[in-house]
């Protein structure tokens, strides 16, 4: 299997070098050249776990590994460190099956993929025969730096260092990234918002000067964002896994369509699910679903992409994002692999500020159907399916199904739907206690106390104690200044020529 850049530059990478690199050299993200097809049965898949689903689908595309090294990396990744056995619960609730993404160490879908990436990513370096320290450089909206942090803490031959909007994060999950032990890694509080992060992480990969200085220090930079291709295959899996497992219980028979609903960000999640159904899982719709940070919603219904436009710290934080990175793989597979018409939109985005997509492209989005909630919509919803159903959503899954609701009242489409549950909804205590009308009293801390008595669901184990953690990473700086963070970091001297003038 071959990598491609969506920006058609024309280089090629193997699996083991697309996991390393991150991003390709004309600053596009790696695709593979061919989705594979394998024709599947699903009731062949009936009664496998989830470790043996993942030991069928990733050497599919991770052709560079292998099969013994793939299973090390599968049993090491989905072992224990899920606090449910079935890695991954489908739960029924309501008219929807709520796949629970957020059993792992850090409590959001995030660990689906990095607790596999620092495998996949030490064999790659050894297999490339890397002599280097790999720099992992991380943009996060709150879920996937503490996921990357405990996924490559003490990782040997690995650094991490994450930027998180200062502010813009749930007191938890702050408190998460902020508690991180590990000689390797850093993290920073950066004066702006997600966009800010990943907008200046990308620009650093993108720099030949910086790569340099890195180089001539010891450092090779990779990413734990989901540009990572690394982290968007092991996604593919769960939602052949959940299919598998509606078919196996008889909800579905073989071959019926389901619709999917994920609330979204950077748009891995879902982009994940669209590979699966390029394999062959029957997908009718795919239910796209934003916070007021509607740019998705707005793009799906009109074929123009504007981030000119306000920015939200919602309730929902792990999607405030307006430049999702991910769709331009979307954009890529829609226009019929044409890296030209990507390249193009993506300067448009960079210049304009803004892209308008052909017809083909618009014709394609068909598939996909964009909605949003607002912040009062969300805390509803999780009110109202806890009340009937006695089953508790975190604000992001919340919106996912408030969105589905709406598709499904507008289109009377009742095709069985498989919701993302993305995280669990202690991560967000203050927004759940107000949610499921509790007095609210004091900080996030306060409210898990406050949740856990009342609703009788077991607090992750990630969080339990996170109050009394010693608080380690404190450093907070200008969004101007991530590489001087990144060389402070890796201990780096400042040399005449090492502030690369943009940075
Ligand atoms: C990251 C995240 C999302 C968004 O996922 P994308 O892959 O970025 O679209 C949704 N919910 C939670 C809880 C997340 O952490």
């Amino acid at each position: 299997m071959i990598y491609k850049s969506t920006r058609g530059s024309g280089e090629a990478k193997s699996s083991t070098q697309a996991i390393i690199k991150g991003i390709a050299d004309d600053n596009g993200l790696y695709v593979p050249e061919i989705i594979p097809e394998p024709g599947f049965d699903f009731k062949d898949l009936s009664g496998l776990n989830y470790r043996q689903v993942a030991a069928l689908i990733l050497p599919m595309f991770l052709t560079d590994y292998t099969v013994s090294e793939l299973d090390y990396c599968i049993s090491n990744a989905y072992d224990d460190k899920f606090s449910s056995g079935e890695v991954v619960p489908i739960v029924k609730a309501g008219n929807a099956w709520f796949m629970e993404l957020y059993h792992g160490k850090t409590a959001a879908f995030k660990d689906m993929a990095l607790s596999i990436l620092p495998y996949l990513l030490t064999i790659a370096i050894k297999k490339e025969r890397v002599d280097k320290t790999i720099a992992i450089l991380t943009a996060t909206s709150g879920d996937t730096g503490k996921a990357a942090l405990e996924g490559f803490s003490d990782v040997p031959g690995t650094e991490i260092i994450v930027f998180y909007p200062y502010g813009g994060v749930s007191a938890i999950q702050e408190r998460q990234m902020t508690t991180q032990q590990g000689a390797n890694t850093h993290v920073f509080g950066i004066k702006g918002n997600f966009d800010d992060a990943q907008t200046a992480v990308k620009r650093i990969f993108g720099s030949k000067e910086i790569a340099k200085i890195l180089e001539d220090s010891g450092y090779l930079l990779s990413s734990a964002n989901s540009i990572n291709i690394g982290r968007l295959i092991p996604q593919v899996v769960y939602y052949i896994y959940a299919y598998a497992k509606l078919v196996e219980q008889g909800t579905i028979d073989n071959g019926d369509y389901v619709n999917i609903a994920v609330p979204t960000g950077n748009f891995g999640n879902i982009l994940a699910a669209y590979y699966a159904y390029r394999m062959g899982l029957p997908v009718r719709k795919f239910i796209c679903a934003s916070n007021r940070n509607r740019i998705l919603t707005d793009f799906i219904n009109t074929g123009v992409y504007d981030i000119q436009r306000e920015f939200f710290v919602t309730n929902s934080p792990s999607m405030d994002i307006l430049i999702s990175s991910n769709l331009e793989r979307l954009l890529y597979h829609l226009s019929g692999e044409d890296g030209k018409e990507v390249s193009r939109l993506m300067a448009a985005l960079e210049i304009n500020k803004r892209y308008v997509v052909k017809d083909t492209i618009k014709k394609n989005l068909c598939n996909f159907y964009g909605g949003y909630a607002l912040e009062e919509e969300t805390l509803e919803t999780i009110g109202n399916v806890y009340r009937k159903y006695g089953y508790l959503l975190d604000t992001h899954t919340a919106v996912a199904y408030k969105v589905y609701s709406d598709y499904r009242n507008q289109s009377k489409d009742d095709t069985p739907v498989l919701i993302a549950a993305t995280a669990s909804a202690y991560k967000f205590a203050e927004s759940t206690v107000k949610a499921i009308g509790l007095q609210s009293m004091g900080d996030g801390f306060k409210c898990i106390e406050l949740l856990e008595k009342s609703t009788g669901i077991q607090l992750p184990r990630g969080l339990a104690g996170l109050e009394n953690r010693r608080v380690i990473h404190k450093k907070v700086i200008d969004k101007d200044k991530l590489f001087a963070a990144v060389k402070e970091a890796l201990r780096i001297e400042n040399s005449a020529n090492s502030e690369g003038s943009a940075y």
